[in-house]
């Protein structure tokens, strides 16, 4: 194997930009590897069955759980999302670096049943430009992005249980920094950096 493999967890409120970020990292990067999570959530315009996600029933969802099949899961937006063993394993046997796009409550479960992973949480640079960001989206309907900017604030209160967090104010230097932290080059987006936490304490609340 050529890399010792690491389990990057990332998160971040909807709205973020995460997806964005992400799919960044993994363009420049080719031995990172998504993890396509489960969801009951209906496809999106233009999502893709086994590309964006792998869509099931409740049903479906039910039985892969009761069978262990997940290292985690998660009930968000009224809908049920996890992470499949196997597709870790399967990522780990290519020789890559795995990455988890998964919200906090999964983040937990992750950092409980594999303390090694790094997880990084993303931050919005406000939460009036969340809201923006959440409505031009255009995919989800009034209430449902009502029901995301509330969320969302919730999600935020625990950037702190993350090893670090990138504020995606400006989308090329959150790109860079979510890099540096994957090729080990910067720690200055530790949670434990004064300077962050005196700008995060500002985005929650100001
Ligand atoms: P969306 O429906 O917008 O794709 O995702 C909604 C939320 O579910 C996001 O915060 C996303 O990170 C989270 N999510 C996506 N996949 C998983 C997963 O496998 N596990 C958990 N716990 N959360 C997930």
């Amino acid at each position: 194997m050529k890399y010792r493999p690491k389990l990057f967890v990332i998160s971040a409120p909807s709205g973020a930009g995460k997806t964005t970020l992400v799919k960044s990292l993994i363009k420049r990067n080719k031995n990172i590897e998504y993890s396509i999570s489960y969801t009951t959530r209906a496809p999106r315009k233009n999502e893709k069955n086994g590309i964006d996600y792998f869509f099931v029933t409740v049903n479906e969802f039910n039985k892969l759980k009761n069978k262990n099949e997940f290292i985690e899961f998660a009930e968000v937006f009224k809908n049920f999302y996890a992470t499949s063993k196997r597709q870790i394993k399967d990522i780990i046997e290519n020789g890559n670096h795995v990455v988890l796009e998964i919200d906090w409550q999964g983040a937990q479960q992750v950092r409980n049943s594999m303390p090694e992973c790094v997880s990084i949480f993303i931050m919005p640079p406000s939460q009036s430009i969340l809201r923006q960001r959440l409505e031009s989206r255009e995919t989800d309907d009034q209430s449902t992005i009502s029901l995301r900017a509330h969320e969302a604030k919730e999600d935020m209160t625990h950037w702190s249980e993350f090893d670090y967090c990138v504020i995606n104010d400006d989308l090329i230097t959150a790109k860079e920094e979510l890099e540096s932290i994957f090729l080990e080059k910067n720690n200055s987006n530790s949670t434990k950096n004064a300077k962050l936490i005196k700008k995060i304490h500002k985005i929650l609340y100001r």
